[in-house]
Protein backbone atom coordinates (compact mmCIF):
# COMPACT_ATOMS: atom_id res chain seq x y z
CA UNK A 1 0.00 0.00 0.00
CA UNK A 2 1.85 3.29 -1.01
CA UNK A 3 1.10 6.43 1.10
CA UNK A 4 0.05 9.04 -1.02
CA UNK A 5 -0.01 12.98 -0.29
CA UNK A 6 -2.71 14.92 -1.71
CA UNK A 7 -2.35 18.70 -1.34
CA UNK A 8 -6.03 20.37 -2.08
CA UNK A 9 -9.05 19.33 -0.49
CA UNK A 10 -11.12 20.78 -3.67
CA UNK A 11 -12.75 18.48 -6.14
CA UNK A 12 -10.00 16.60 -7.35
CA UNK A 13 -8.21 16.08 -4.12
CA UNK A 14 -11.16 15.55 -2.53
CA UNK A 15 -12.17 12.70 -5.34
CA UNK A 16 -8.64 11.42 -5.71
CA UNK A 17 -9.00 10.44 -2.00
CA UNK A 18 -11.79 8.63 -2.38
CA UNK A 19 -10.81 6.72 -5.26
CA UNK A 20 -7.49 5.63 -3.75
CA UNK A 21 -9.09 4.60 -0.93
CA UNK A 22 -11.20 2.45 -2.55
CA UNK A 23 -8.23 1.03 -4.19
CA UNK A 24 -6.54 0.27 -1.52
CA UNK A 25 -4.01 3.14 -1.27
CA UNK A 26 -3.53 5.01 2.03
CA UNK A 27 -3.87 8.76 1.27
CA UNK A 28 -3.91 11.83 3.70
CA UNK A 29 -5.33 14.96 2.34
CA UNK A 30 -4.02 18.97 3.05
CA UNK A 31 -5.82 21.41 2.70
CA UNK A 32 -5.19 24.95 2.91
CA UNK A 33 -8.66 26.32 3.69
CA UNK A 34 -8.49 26.39 7.40
CA UNK A 35 -12.60 24.84 6.94
CA UNK A 36 -14.44 22.57 4.01
CA UNK A 37 -14.77 26.24 2.67
CA UNK A 38 -18.64 25.35 1.83
CA UNK A 39 -18.82 29.21 0.77
CA UNK A 40 -16.05 29.50 -1.82
CA UNK A 41 -16.45 29.87 -5.23
CA UNK A 42 -19.26 29.97 -8.50
CA UNK A 43 -21.90 27.47 -9.66
CA UNK A 44 -20.84 24.84 -11.94
CA UNK A 45 -22.50 22.41 -14.26
CA UNK A 46 -21.55 18.69 -13.56
CA UNK A 47 -22.14 16.59 -16.60
CA UNK A 48 -22.33 12.76 -17.55
CA UNK A 49 -18.87 12.44 -17.58
CA UNK A 50 -17.87 13.81 -14.29
CA UNK A 51 -20.88 11.85 -12.47
CA UNK A 52 -20.05 8.64 -13.86
CA UNK A 53 -17.01 9.66 -12.32
CA UNK A 54 -18.61 10.23 -9.27
CA UNK A 55 -20.40 6.40 -9.46
CA UNK A 56 -17.85 4.16 -9.63
CA UNK A 57 -16.11 5.67 -6.45
CA UNK A 58 -19.57 5.15 -5.07
CA UNK A 59 -20.19 8.83 -4.44
CA UNK A 60 -23.08 9.42 -5.94
CA UNK A 61 -25.48 9.98 -2.92
CA UNK A 62 -22.94 12.44 -1.69
CA UNK A 63 -23.87 14.70 -4.10
CA UNK A 64 -27.30 14.20 -5.52
CA UNK A 65 -28.29 15.28 -2.49
CA UNK A 66 -26.94 19.21 -3.64
CA UNK A 67 -27.76 21.62 -6.28
CA UNK A 68 -30.51 20.58 -8.86
CA UNK A 69 -30.59 18.38 -11.98
CA UNK A 70 -30.58 20.15 -15.19
CA UNK A 71 -32.21 17.02 -18.33
CA UNK A 72 -32.39 19.54 -21.23
CA UNK A 73 -30.21 22.60 -23.32
CA UNK A 74 -31.97 25.47 -24.70
CA UNK A 75 -30.51 27.65 -27.58
CA UNK A 76 -31.12 30.75 -28.21
CA UNK A 77 -29.76 34.03 -30.46
CA UNK A 78 -29.94 37.45 -29.91
CA UNK A 79 -33.35 37.75 -31.21
CA UNK A 80 -34.72 35.47 -28.67
CA UNK A 81 -35.86 32.86 -30.93
CA UNK A 82 -35.18 29.44 -30.05
CA UNK A 83 -32.79 27.58 -32.55
CA UNK A 84 -32.55 24.36 -30.62
CA UNK A 85 -34.12 22.24 -27.33
CA UNK A 86 -31.99 18.99 -26.80
CA UNK A 87 -32.32 16.37 -24.09
CA UNK A 88 -29.11 16.42 -21.35
CA UNK A 89 -27.63 13.15 -19.99
CA UNK A 90 -28.73 9.95 -19.43
CA UNK A 91 -31.87 8.63 -18.33
CA UNK A 92 -30.49 7.17 -15.70
CA UNK A 93 -30.73 9.47 -12.49
CA UNK A 94 -27.39 9.05 -11.66
CA UNK A 95 -25.63 10.34 -14.12
CA UNK A 96 -28.24 13.92 -15.02
CA UNK A 97 -26.15 16.62 -15.13
CA UNK A 98 -26.27 18.63 -12.04
CA UNK A 99 -25.76 22.08 -11.31
CA UNK A 100 -24.34 23.25 -8.05
CA UNK A 101 -21.81 25.19 -5.72
CA UNK A 102 -18.29 24.22 -6.41
CA UNK A 103 -17.58 24.60 -2.78
CA UNK A 104 -20.74 22.61 -1.73
CA UNK A 105 -19.05 19.78 -4.08
CA UNK A 106 -15.82 19.95 -2.76
CA UNK A 107 -17.23 19.92 1.13
CA UNK A 108 -19.23 16.79 0.58
CA UNK A 109 -16.46 14.72 -1.29
CA UNK A 110 -14.67 15.91 1.46
CA UNK A 111 -17.11 14.73 4.23
CA UNK A 112 -17.82 11.50 2.41
CA UNK A 113 -13.84 10.86 2.57
CA UNK A 114 -13.43 11.27 6.12
CA UNK A 115 -16.78 9.01 6.59
CA UNK A 116 -14.77 6.24 4.52
CA UNK A 117 -11.49 7.39 7.38
CA UNK A 118 -9.58 9.27 5.13
CA UNK A 119 -7.44 12.02 7.04
CA UNK A 120 -8.03 15.38 6.14
CA UNK A 121 -6.13 18.76 7.61
CA UNK A 122 -7.35 21.78 7.14
CA UNK A 123 -5.02 24.33 7.54
CA UNK A 124 -1.79 23.07 5.85
CA UNK A 125 -0.81 25.25 2.82
CA UNK A 126 1.98 23.52 1.26
CA UNK A 127 4.78 25.83 0.73
CA UNK A 128 7.36 23.45 -0.80
CA UNK A 129 8.19 19.75 -2.08
CA UNK A 130 11.60 18.00 -1.51
CA UNK A 131 11.90 14.46 -2.98
CA UNK A 132 14.51 12.12 -1.70
CA UNK A 133 15.49 8.58 -1.48
CA UNK A 134 13.20 7.79 1.50
CA UNK A 135 9.98 9.72 -0.51
CA UNK A 136 8.35 12.72 -1.27
CA UNK A 137 7.80 15.21 1.82
CA UNK A 138 6.00 18.08 1.94
CA UNK A 139 6.63 21.18 3.84
CA UNK A 140 4.15 23.30 4.92
CA UNK A 141 3.61 27.41 6.16
CA UNK A 142 3.15 26.64 9.62
CA UNK A 143 6.67 24.04 9.70
CA UNK A 144 5.44 21.00 9.92
CA UNK A 145 5.50 18.40 6.91
CA UNK A 146 4.85 14.80 5.99
CA UNK A 147 6.62 12.54 3.97
CA UNK A 148 5.15 9.58 1.64
CA UNK A 149 5.67 7.41 -1.33
CA UNK A 150 3.61 9.90 -3.72
CA UNK A 151 2.35 13.33 -3.82
CA UNK A 152 -0.54 14.56 -5.86
CA UNK A 153 -0.88 18.20 -6.57
CA UNK A 154 -4.59 18.97 -6.77
CA UNK A 155 -4.39 22.29 -5.44
CA UNK A 156 -6.13 24.16 -8.64
CA UNK A 157 -5.19 27.34 -11.13
CA UNK A 158 -2.58 28.49 -8.80
CA UNK A 159 -0.66 25.53 -8.14
CA UNK A 160 2.20 25.86 -5.57
CA UNK A 161 3.17 21.94 -6.15
CA UNK A 162 3.28 23.17 -10.01
CA UNK A 163 5.11 26.06 -9.18
CA UNK A 164 7.97 23.35 -8.18
CA UNK A 165 7.91 20.77 -10.61
CA UNK A 166 7.09 22.95 -13.56
CA UNK A 167 8.66 26.30 -12.58
CA UNK A 168 8.65 27.60 -16.16
CA UNK A 169 4.75 27.10 -16.91
CA UNK A 170 2.79 30.32 -16.59
CA UNK A 171 -1.18 30.35 -16.57
CA UNK A 172 -1.97 32.29 -19.22
CA UNK A 173 -4.86 34.26 -20.53
CA UNK A 174 -7.98 32.72 -22.53
CA UNK A 175 -9.74 35.63 -24.41
CA UNK A 176 -12.63 36.17 -22.00
CA UNK A 177 -13.87 37.16 -18.59
CA UNK A 178 -16.73 35.66 -17.05
CA UNK A 179 -19.29 36.97 -15.08
CA UNK A 180 -21.85 35.15 -12.81
CA UNK A 181 -24.21 36.08 -10.21
CA UNK A 182 -27.76 34.56 -8.52
CA UNK A 183 -30.49 36.41 -8.10
CA UNK A 184 -34.59 34.89 -7.17
CA UNK A 185 -36.33 37.95 -9.10
CA UNK A 186 -35.74 37.01 -12.78
CA UNK A 187 -38.43 37.74 -14.94
CA UNK A 188 -40.31 34.90 -15.50
CA UNK A 189 -40.22 32.97 -18.27
CA UNK A 190 -43.08 32.61 -21.55
CA UNK A 191 -41.35 28.98 -21.93
CA UNK A 192 -41.09 26.46 -19.46
CA UNK A 193 -37.41 26.01 -18.26
CA UNK A 194 -37.73 23.72 -15.74
CA UNK A 195 -34.27 21.79 -15.23
CA UNK A 196 -33.14 23.38 -18.41
CA UNK A 197 -29.99 25.41 -19.20
CA UNK A 198 -30.72 28.48 -21.51
CA UNK A 199 -27.81 29.08 -23.49
CA UNK A 200 -27.93 32.55 -25.61
CA UNK A 201 -25.72 33.43 -28.16
CA UNK A 202 -25.94 37.38 -28.02
CA UNK A 203 -24.11 39.39 -30.33
CA UNK A 204 -21.26 40.70 -27.90
CA UNK A 205 -21.98 38.18 -24.94
CA UNK A 206 -22.25 33.89 -24.60
CA UNK A 207 -24.74 34.12 -21.71
CA UNK A 208 -26.34 30.77 -19.60
CA UNK A 209 -28.80 30.33 -17.04
CA UNK A 210 -30.97 28.16 -15.39
CA UNK A 211 -32.98 28.00 -12.23
CA UNK A 212 -33.81 25.78 -9.17
CA UNK A 213 -36.61 24.51 -7.91
CA UNK A 214 -37.03 26.84 -5.20
CA UNK A 215 -36.81 29.62 -7.75
CA UNK A 216 -32.75 31.09 -7.71
CA UNK A 217 -31.58 32.00 -11.08
CA UNK A 218 -27.67 31.08 -11.42
CA UNK A 219 -26.13 32.90 -14.65
CA UNK A 220 -22.76 33.43 -16.42
CA UNK A 221 -21.65 35.82 -19.14
CA UNK A 222 -18.37 35.14 -21.15
CA UNK A 223 -17.31 38.64 -22.75
CA UNK A 224 -14.37 39.28 -25.19
CA UNK A 225 -11.49 40.74 -23.29
CA UNK A 226 -7.78 41.04 -24.61
CA UNK A 227 -6.21 41.53 -21.54
CA UNK A 228 -6.94 39.74 -17.76
CA UNK A 229 -8.17 41.90 -15.07
CA UNK A 230 -5.67 43.84 -12.79
CA UNK A 231 -5.65 44.05 -9.33
CA UNK A 232 -6.77 47.52 -9.43
CA UNK A 233 -9.90 46.56 -11.55
CA UNK A 234 -11.34 44.03 -9.05
CA UNK A 235 -9.87 46.22 -6.05
CA UNK A 236 -11.99 49.08 -7.16
CA UNK A 237 -15.18 47.84 -7.97
CA UNK A 238 -17.98 49.20 -6.67
CA UNK A 239 -20.71 46.74 -5.24
CA UNK A 240 -22.97 47.57 -9.02
CA UNK A 241 -19.84 48.22 -11.32
CA UNK A 242 -20.05 44.80 -13.51
CA UNK A 243 -23.46 45.06 -13.79
CA UNK A 244 -23.57 48.13 -14.49
CA UNK A 245 -20.76 47.40 -16.91
CA UNK A 246 -22.83 43.97 -18.29
CA UNK A 247 -26.29 45.35 -18.69
CA UNK A 248 -25.96 47.70 -21.62
CA UNK A 249 -23.75 45.08 -23.69
CA UNK A 250 -26.93 42.87 -23.00
CA UNK A 251 -29.43 45.36 -23.74
CA UNK A 252 -28.43 45.20 -27.34
CA UNK A 253 -30.34 41.40 -28.02
CA UNK A 254 -33.58 40.77 -27.60
CA UNK A 255 -33.19 38.24 -24.92
CA UNK A 256 -33.65 37.75 -21.09
CA UNK A 257 -30.42 38.12 -20.62
CA UNK A 258 -30.31 42.31 -19.35
CA UNK A 259 -33.32 41.60 -17.22
CA UNK A 260 -31.85 38.78 -15.67
CA UNK A 261 -28.04 40.28 -14.24
CA UNK A 262 -30.39 43.84 -13.70
CA UNK A 263 -32.97 41.71 -11.24
CA UNK A 264 -29.25 40.92 -9.47
CA UNK A 265 -28.86 42.43 -6.25
CA UNK A 266 -26.07 40.47 -4.52
CA UNK A 267 -22.66 41.71 -6.07
CA UNK A 268 -21.83 40.18 -9.29
CA UNK A 269 -18.39 38.18 -9.62
CA UNK A 270 -16.09 38.27 -12.11
CA UNK A 271 -12.87 36.58 -13.21
CA UNK A 272 -10.82 36.05 -16.24
CA UNK A 273 -10.74 32.48 -18.51
CA UNK A 274 -7.50 31.27 -17.89
CA UNK A 275 -6.10 27.95 -18.81
CA UNK A 276 -3.13 25.65 -18.21
CA UNK A 277 -0.91 25.75 -21.76
CA UNK A 278 -0.94 22.13 -23.39
CA UNK A 279 2.57 20.39 -22.82
CA UNK A 280 3.13 21.90 -19.66
CA UNK A 281 4.73 18.76 -17.61
CA UNK A 282 2.77 17.12 -14.95
CA UNK A 283 5.18 15.02 -13.67
CA UNK A 284 8.45 15.31 -11.59
CA UNK A 285 10.07 12.54 -9.57
CA UNK A 286 7.34 11.43 -6.88
CA UNK A 287 4.80 13.85 -7.64
CA UNK A 288 1.88 14.81 -10.41
CA UNK A 289 0.03 16.83 -10.89
CA UNK A 290 -3.96 16.81 -11.43
CA UNK A 291 -7.04 18.43 -11.65
CA UNK A 292 -6.66 22.39 -12.74
CA UNK A 293 -3.51 22.14 -11.21
CA UNK A 294 -2.14 20.13 -14.45
CA UNK A 295 -4.60 21.16 -17.30
CA UNK A 296 -7.05 24.54 -16.16
CA UNK A 297 -9.05 24.93 -19.55
CA UNK A 298 -11.38 28.04 -20.03
CA UNK A 299 -14.51 27.34 -18.18
CA UNK A 300 -16.17 27.77 -21.69
CA UNK A 301 -16.97 23.94 -22.09
CA UNK A 302 -18.07 23.65 -18.27
CA UNK A 303 -15.88 20.13 -18.36
CA UNK A 304 -12.80 21.38 -15.78
CA UNK A 305 -15.00 19.76 -12.35
CA UNK A 306 -15.54 16.51 -14.40
CA UNK A 307 -12.15 16.20 -15.63
CA UNK A 308 -10.92 16.60 -12.15
CA UNK A 309 -13.23 13.76 -11.15
CA UNK A 310 -11.95 11.63 -14.35
CA UNK A 311 -8.62 12.22 -13.47
CA UNK A 312 -9.37 10.74 -9.61
CA UNK A 313 -10.92 7.58 -11.43
CA UNK A 314 -8.28 6.81 -13.78
CA UNK A 315 -5.30 7.49 -11.37
CA UNK A 316 -6.69 5.41 -8.73
CA UNK A 317 -7.36 2.25 -11.26
CA UNK A 318 -3.80 2.88 -12.82
CA UNK A 319 -2.02 2.44 -9.17
CA UNK A 320 -4.44 -0.22 -8.61
CA UNK A 321 -3.87 -1.82 -12.10
CA UNK A 322 -0.25 -1.38 -13.26
CA UNK A 323 3.01 -3.73 -11.68
CA UNK A 324 4.82 -0.61 -10.16
CA UNK A 325 4.03 3.11 -9.07
CA UNK A 326 6.17 4.14 -12.08
CA UNK A 327 4.13 2.11 -14.32
CA UNK A 328 1.10 3.73 -13.13
CA UNK A 329 1.92 7.24 -13.43
CA UNK A 330 3.36 6.51 -17.02
CA UNK A 331 -0.06 4.77 -17.88
CA UNK A 332 -2.00 7.81 -16.37
CA UNK A 333 -0.60 10.51 -18.45
CA UNK A 334 -0.93 8.29 -21.65
CA UNK A 335 -4.70 8.18 -21.12
CA UNK A 336 -5.30 11.62 -19.84
CA UNK A 337 -3.28 13.71 -21.70
CA UNK A 338 -4.88 13.49 -24.99
CA UNK A 339 -8.33 14.12 -23.15
CA UNK A 340 -8.07 16.57 -21.07
CA UNK A 341 -5.91 18.62 -23.53
CA UNK A 342 -8.75 17.88 -26.27
CA UNK A 343 -10.46 19.86 -23.62
CA UNK A 344 -7.95 22.85 -23.03
CA UNK A 345 -8.24 23.39 -26.68
CA UNK A 346 -11.68 22.91 -27.99
CA UNK A 347 -12.66 25.47 -24.71
CA UNK A 348 -9.85 27.68 -25.53
CA UNK A 349 -11.02 27.90 -29.02
CA UNK A 350 -14.55 28.63 -28.11
CA UNK A 351 -13.22 31.28 -25.83
CA UNK A 352 -10.41 33.12 -27.97
CA UNK A 353 -12.48 32.50 -31.39
CA UNK A 354 -10.82 29.89 -33.60
CA UNK A 355 -8.33 32.26 -34.95
CA UNK A 356 -6.01 32.23 -32.49
CA UNK A 357 -6.26 29.38 -30.73
CA UNK A 358 -4.75 28.09 -27.77
CA UNK A 359 -1.28 27.68 -28.19
CA UNK A 360 0.79 24.44 -27.75
CA UNK A 361 4.07 23.49 -28.16
CA UNK A 362 5.80 23.96 -31.12
CA UNK A 363 6.01 21.18 -33.69
CA UNK A 364 2.90 19.07 -31.74
CA UNK A 365 -0.16 18.22 -33.44
CA UNK A 366 -3.65 18.94 -32.52
CA UNK A 367 -4.80 16.73 -29.84
CA UNK A 368 -7.23 13.86 -31.72
CA UNK A 369 -10.53 13.71 -30.31
CA UNK A 370 -11.05 10.76 -27.74
CA UNK A 371 -13.98 8.86 -28.00
CA UNK A 372 -16.92 8.47 -25.84
CA UNK A 373 -16.63 4.85 -25.41
CA UNK A 374 -12.99 4.94 -24.43
CA UNK A 375 -13.29 6.96 -21.31
CA UNK A 376 -16.70 5.24 -20.20
CA UNK A 377 -14.82 2.23 -20.36
CA UNK A 378 -11.40 4.04 -18.56
CA UNK A 379 -13.71 4.93 -15.68
CA UNK A 380 -15.87 1.61 -15.32
CA UNK A 381 -13.93 0.09 -12.07
CA UNK A 382 -14.98 -2.84 -13.06
CA UNK A 383 -12.68 -3.00 -16.12
CA UNK A 384 -9.02 -3.35 -15.91
CA UNK A 385 -6.57 -0.79 -17.60
CA UNK A 386 -3.82 -3.27 -18.00
C1 LIG B 1 -16.15 30.96 -13.70
C2 LIG B 1 -15.89 29.49 -13.73
C3 LIG B 1 -16.93 28.65 -14.09
C4 LIG B 1 -16.73 27.26 -14.13
N1 LIG B 1 -17.77 26.47 -14.49
C5 LIG B 1 -17.56 25.13 -14.55
C6 LIG B 1 -18.64 24.28 -14.93
O1 LIG B 1 -19.76 24.70 -15.20
N2 LIG B 1 -18.41 22.94 -14.96
C7 LIG B 1 -17.18 22.40 -14.63
O2 LIG B 1 -17.03 21.18 -14.67
N3 LIG B 1 -16.15 23.20 -14.27
C8 LIG B 1 -16.32 24.53 -14.22
N4 LIG B 1 -15.29 25.34 -13.86
C9 LIG B 1 -13.97 24.73 -13.55
C10 LIG B 1 -13.94 24.07 -12.18
O3 LIG B 1 -14.35 24.96 -11.17
C11 LIG B 1 -12.51 23.58 -11.91
O4 LIG B 1 -12.05 22.85 -13.01
C12 LIG B 1 -12.45 22.70 -10.66
O5 LIG B 1 -12.83 23.43 -9.54
C13 LIG B 1 -11.04 22.14 -10.49
O6 LIG B 1 -10.94 21.45 -9.27
P1 LIG B 1 -9.55 21.30 -8.54
O7 LIG B 1 -9.82 20.48 -7.35
O8 LIG B 1 -8.52 20.88 -9.51
O9 LIG B 1 -9.16 22.79 -8.13
P2 LIG B 1 -9.86 23.73 -7.03
O10 LIG B 1 -11.32 23.52 -7.05
O11 LIG B 1 -9.32 25.08 -7.29
O12 LIG B 1 -9.30 23.18 -5.65
C14 LIG B 1 -7.95 23.39 -5.27
C15 LIG B 1 -7.86 23.23 -3.74
O13 LIG B 1 -6.49 23.32 -3.35
C16 LIG B 1 -6.40 24.15 -2.20
N5 LIG B 1 -5.04 24.72 -2.20
C17 LIG B 1 -4.58 25.70 -3.02
N6 LIG B 1 -3.28 25.95 -2.73
C18 LIG B 1 -2.93 25.12 -1.72
C19 LIG B 1 -1.72 24.90 -1.00
N7 LIG B 1 -0.61 25.60 -1.26
N8 LIG B 1 -1.69 23.95 -0.01
C20 LIG B 1 -2.82 23.21 0.25
N9 LIG B 1 -4.00 23.39 -0.41
C21 LIG B 1 -4.05 24.32 -1.38
C22 LIG B 1 -7.50 25.17 -2.36
O14 LIG B 1 -7.87 25.77 -1.14
C23 LIG B 1 -8.61 24.31 -2.97
O15 LIG B 1 -9.40 23.70 -1.97
C24 LIG B 1 -15.45 26.71 -13.81
C25 LIG B 1 -14.40 27.57 -13.44
C26 LIG B 1 -14.62 28.94 -13.42
C27 LIG B 1 -13.47 29.84 -13.04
Amino acid sequence: MARVLVVGGGIAGAAAALALRKAGQDAVVYEAHPDSAEDVGAFLTLAGNGLQALAEIDASDAVTSLGFPLTSMRVVDATGAETAHVPLGEADARLRYRCLRRGELSAALQAEAVRRGVEIVHGARLVSVGDGPEGVTAHFADGGSATGDLLLGADGLHSTVRRATAPTAVPCHAGQRVFYGYTADAPVSDVDETACITMIRGSAVAFGHMTSPGGETSWFARVDADEPLTADEIAHAGPGHWRDLLVPLLRADRTAAADIVASTKAPVLVTDATEIPNGTPWRSGRTLLIGDAAHAASPATGQGASMALEDAVILAKCLRDAPDPESALTLYETLRRPRVEYNTTVSGNISRGTHTPTPRPTGTPPPPRPSDDDITRQLDWSTGLV
